[in-house]
């Protein structure tokens, strides 16, 4: 066969049932609201607050202090330091949310047992349609129990990681294995506290591969690294989404 014979014959359009188009996924919203505090809003609308510290946050805007506003089914508390503690027993009061937290912590928040959801690193909690996963942190939680980070796993497949505050552990591995996060919300801060945003910045080299990366715990506090710390840590990183304290991202 001549070879512009083969062309033509390779060129004969095969006969497929039209692939249907890819689903668009809807989207999960994501609002920081200043040092380690999200509201996250899952496909399905269910409403989550992490770690509440805002009333005495200098970098939470004004508007976001209003605790009245908040409604969320559930608030996830990843330790018990006051800049993650913050104002969870306010609005847990107010709204009527349950609060998740490692067991020891739960328990000392004085709520009715109805709103109070003690849990431990390997758990796994169902609040709408979000499977929360418990998973370590490399911190201090004293009083109450351990530190943990939370991954929020949505119907879509997709998920999203808040650290807690932490520095850089091996297990991290294991957490991308299990649970792939897309969206990392990123402890970064450094000083005295935490990993610093070089050893942030190598975490995600060595463990994830996220979609976007949200950094956090930073700039609140002089100890902590300052945005232009943080940018310089993660130069060339497209994924990198700096927020604004009371921004909102689609994702
Ligand atoms: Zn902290």
């Amino acid at each position: 066969m001549r070879a512009s014979a083969l062309l033509s014959l390779l060129a004969v359009p095969v006969l497929t049932a039209a692939a249907p188009a890819p689903k668009a996924k809807a989207p999960f919203k994501v609002t920081w609201l200043g040092h380690a505090a999200f509201e996250v809003v899952s496909p399905g609308g269910t409403d989550l607050l992490i770690d509440p510290f805002l009333t005495q946050d200098p970098a939470t805007p004004a508007a976001d202090k209003d605790l009245a506003k908040y409604k969320p089914a559930a608030i996830l508390v990843t330790h018990s330091h006051g800049d993650h503690v913050g104002d969870t027993v306010a609005i847990a009061k107010a709204s009527g949310a349950k609060v998740i937290a490692a067991y020891e912590l739960a328990s000392t928040f004085g709520l009715p047992e109805s709103q109070t959801v003690g849990c431990n690193v390997g758990g796994r909690l169902q609040v709408g349609d979000v499977t929360i996963h418990v998973v370590p942190a490399m911190h201090g939680s004293t009083p109450g129990g351990r530190p943990v980070g939370f991954v929020l796993t949505f119907k879509d497949g997709r998920s999203l990681y808040h650290t807690g505050d932490t520095w850089i552990f091996g297990d991290m591995s294991l957490i991308q294995e299990l649970y792939h996060p897309d969206v990392l919300l990123l402890c970064v801060g450094g000083g005295p506290y935490t990993e610093d945003p070089a050893t942030a910045a190598l975490a995600v080299k060595k463990y994830f591969h996220p979609s976007a990366i949200v950094p956090m715990h930073y700039g609140t506090f002089p100890p902590l690294a300052k945005e232009d710390e943080v940018r310089r840590a993660f130069a060339g990183d497209k994924r990198l989404r700096v927020m604004k304290p009371g921004e909102t991202l689609s994702f």
